[in-house]
């Protein structure tokens, strides 16, 4: 593969993951962003060299971190990455990793860190996990899909076992299914939870309307019996009649713990009902003058609703106290108070009307003192309300609360006097939907799983069987009739596997064809080898053994004699004067004289035990086995009469030969080679042609 290239598809799948993951991020389901980089990153890992890959790794996770994204979004990212390299290692296949690492791993670990960093309950943690999960399948699926749809030889393909057509199809099916389902659910749940976080809103909104609707009622009427009262005592100057007024006031008017009448400087000057009308003449110059809403009143003469007080002095209760001013056309005269108990301060049953419908409820004074909260919270009374504001990281614009290190999505209203009513929630209510959504995605999932896996398994037998047949067929394990009829699921299969027989006959029949070529063909050449071997010994003039052929029929003949001390006899015969022959009668004569000699020696030795021989120009060999040495001796001496006696006209020229013959008789020294016994033999010739020719010397060994 060309490096530059490879390195050059890295740099552009780089750049590309850098602006896709610092510019295109989704934020699903509120501030849960969704890193489109991821995609390019694993698609790296399936094309590309694993060094290549880890560069783009680093490419997309730079916006990460220059954009402050959640660090942990990072860390997930290149695990994934890492943990997918290893399984792809251990030949789990891309497809798998990525399921299996999501599933057991990413859901998990996302989980986890959700529920550590925003301390909510573990089910919500999960749903807010689960749009990574689909964002990690999603991406996965996709560097899939744009891998299976490259061309079949492009360089980027570098498959390390080549996939099974079965497990092709069931991924393919699987994928072009899953990833469609898994983009509809993560908008689905995405909308959801925009949409019940909307509903969320609304029934908080509506439970503070509520609540305060009624409170403006219940402290209204109050505030109404204050003013009446207040006008009453202007009116009345008898200090024992206005004390009867606060009284009959204090004694009727619901939830009102104790009332006074003031001077236009504070101090008291009466009290009801009797408790604390008796607790008066007690105390010395009880005087309210420094509290706020003394001040209030008497600055701006108007009824005043305080903020929550702890009871001490002349009450012992936490009250809110309600005043009217008691004006005369001296101005500010003095005011009158009543204490109402902070529980009867909210209506009771509209509250528990609310806190049925999961919704939690918190009223605080303006200076954040708690007038009531609902029992979950366990806050105490007039404690200040210690809480922490911020923007959820899962909602698109209900704002978060944590009390008591929980966290609620909540709603507030400030109503004239400072006060504050707060509706809490659970988080989990805004992902009541999504659950749904998230069962309903795993039923659709396995559901898909079965038909995906039975409609492969179909696709798979009818293209795949063919050719597993189409193998067996090459392989000699299955009948060619049997074979087209099962190709009959498509016309390309069917012309592949008709084709696929044609041409397996024609190679049989070459084959057979070749087969019986050669066999023709060695059989000739056996032939001609015999008939080679058989030249190669022959001496070609006379038709007798050649000097190599006698070498080795005689050394074999002669080791059989040895070995069973069978007496044998060699007879060196060369004729005498030939050289003249050839000079007078010319070499053609000689020939003729040379096969003439030739034949009378074969002729003699017809047995198939004698092995006659050419052993030189004019030079013949007699060897064979002796029953009784003298009469083979007798035999040589006829052949050499025989010779002598043959009188034959060569081109009208009667040419009479003699020959002159040396002879060993090997009788009981069986020492001696077959090298030696032909020189003892040439020994004796050369005797017979010292001694004059045309003569036999033998000597017996
Ligand atoms: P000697 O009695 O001492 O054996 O005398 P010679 O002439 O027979 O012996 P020599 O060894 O001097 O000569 C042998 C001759 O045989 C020489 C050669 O011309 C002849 N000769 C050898 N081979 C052939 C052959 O194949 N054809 C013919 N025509 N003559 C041959
Ligand atoms: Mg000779
Ligand atoms: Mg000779």
């Amino acid at each position: 593969m060309n490096k530059k290239f490879i390195y050059l598809i890295g740099l552009i799948l780089g750049i590309f993951a850098f602006i896709l993951n610092a510019f295109v991020v989704a934020n699903m389901a509120g501030g849960v962003p969704i890193y489109f980089g991821s995609a390019i990153v694993l698609f790296c890992l399936l094309a590309l060299p694993f060094r290549i890959s880890v560069l783009v790794l680093c490419a997309s996770m730079a916006p990460l971190l220059i954009y402050e994204s959640p660090l942990f979004i990072g860390w997930l990212h290149s695990l994934q990455f890492f943990v997918i390299v290893t399984m792809l290692h251990f030949r789990v296949r891309f497809l798998s990793a990525i399921l299996l690492f999501w599933l057991v791993i990413g859901l998990p670990i996302t989980s986890m860190i959700v529920y550590i960093n925003l301390s909510l309950s573990f089910q919500v943690s999960v749903f807010i996990a689960l749009p990574f999960i689909l964002s990690g399948y999603i991406c996965g699926m996709s560097a899939l899909l744009v891998y299976w749809l490259l061309p079949i030889n492009s360089q980027l393909k570098k498959f390390n076992i080549l996939p099974k057509f079965s497990r092709l199809v069931f991924e393919f099916n699987l994928v072009s299914v899953m990833l469609p389902l898994f983009i509809v659910v993560l908008f689905f749940i995405w909308r959801s939870t925009e949409i019940s976080e909307i509903s969320v809103s609304r029934d908080l909104d509506n439970a503070i309307e509520e609540l305060n609707r009624s409170s403006i009622a219940l402290l209204g009427n109050r505030v109404h019996a204050l003013t009446s009262t207040a006008a009453l005592i202007t009116n009345e100057k008898n200090i024992q009649y206005r004390a009867n007024i606060l009284d009959a006031v204090a004694n009727t008017t619901t939830n009102i713990e104790s009332m006074v009448v003031t001077d236009k400087d504070g101090m008291i000057l009466i009290a009801a009902p009797d408790q604390y009308a008796a607790k008066l003449p007690k105390l010395n110059d009880i005087n309210i003058s420094f509290r706020e809403y003394f001040q209030q009143t008497k600055k701006n003469k108007e009824s005043v609703i305080s903020n929550a007080i702890k009871g001490s002095g002349f009450g012992s209760l936490d009250i809110v106290a309600i005043t009217a001013p008691i004006l005369t056309e001296n101005g500010f005269e003095g005011l009158v108070q009543a204490a109402v108990k902070l529980d009867s301060l909210v209506d009771q049953s509209v509250i528990n009307a609310i806190q049925n419908t999961k919704i939690a409820l918190i009223v605080t004074d303006a200076k954040d003192s708690v007038i009531y909260s609902s029992p979950i919270f366990g806050l105490k009374k007039l404690a200040l309300l210690e809480k922490n504001i911020g923007q959820a990281s899962y909602t698109f614009s209900l704002p978060k609360i944590t009390i008591s290190d929980k966290e609620y999505l909540y709603r507030e209203f400030s109503n004239k006097n400072g006060w504050k009513i707060y509706a809490l929630t659970d988080p989990s209510r805004i992902f009541k939907d999504t659950s749904a959504y998230f069962i309903f995605m795993v039923i659709i999932f396995l559901q898909n799983i079965v038909f995906i896996a039975i409609f492969s398994r179909g696709l798979a037998s009818n293209i795949v069987g063919p050719l597993r047949n189409l193998e067996a067929f090459i392989k000699g394990q299955k009948e060619p009739e049997r074979l087209l009829e099962e190709a009959k699921v498509s016309q390309e299969m069917f012309n592949v596997t008709e084709n696929v027989i044609k041409t397996q006959k024609i190679s049989e029949d070459f084959q057979r064809e070749l087969k019986e070529q050669v066999t023709e063909k060695t059989k000739e050449l056996q032939a001609l080898n015999v008939k080679i071997l058989s030249v190669s010994r022959t001496d070609s003039l006379t038709g007798l053994f050649n000097r190599r052929a006698f070498n080795e029929k005689a050394q074999q003949a002669y080791m059989f004699y040895k070995r069973n001390k069978k007496s044998c006899t060699l007879a060196f015969i060369d004729i005498d004067h030939f050289k003249n022959i050839n000079d007078t009668y010319g070499h053609k004569t000689g020939d003729e004289c040379l096969v003439d000699v030739a034949n009378v020696i074969a002729d003699m030795c017809p047995r198939d035990t004698d092995i006659v021989a050419r052993y030189g120009g004019e030079e013949f060999l007699i060897f064979f086995a002796s029953d009784k040495p003298q009469l083979d001796l007798d035999h040589i001496k006829s052949i050499h009469q025989a010779i002598e006696d043959r009188q034959k006209i060569y081109t009208d020229k009667l040419i009479q030969l003699t020959v002159s013959v040396g002879v060993v008789n090997v009788v009981d020294d069986f020492s001696k080679s077959m090298v030696d016994l032909i020189s003892l033999a040439d020994k004796q010739l050369y005797l017979s042609k010292g001694n004059g020719r045309n003569q036999i010397n033998v000597i017996t060994i």
